[in-house]
């Protein structure tokens, strides 16, 4: 699985870091960054978990 984010779209609310910082993490002006693009579980439901509680929709999910 990849995971796919849109930082211009981000508003930097951090929940994504925050559920799976070992996916996500934020630039200096706050925006995400993803650290890991191919993902295999438990990192899987995480990022699944991060995609439900962005609030801006900035997390996407693309099976690989
Ligand atoms: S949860 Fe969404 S809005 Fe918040 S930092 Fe992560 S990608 Fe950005």
């Amino acid at each position: 699985m990849r995971v796919n984010v849109n930082a211009q779209r981000c508003v930097g609310a951090g929940q994504c870091v925050l559920i799976a910082p070992e996916v996500f993490d934020q630039s200096d002006e706050g925006t995400v960054m993803v650290l890991v693009e191919s993902l295999e579980d438990p990192a899987q439901a995480l990022a699944r978990e991060a995609v439900r509680a962005c609030p801006s929709g900035s997390i996407s999910l693309a099976e690989s």
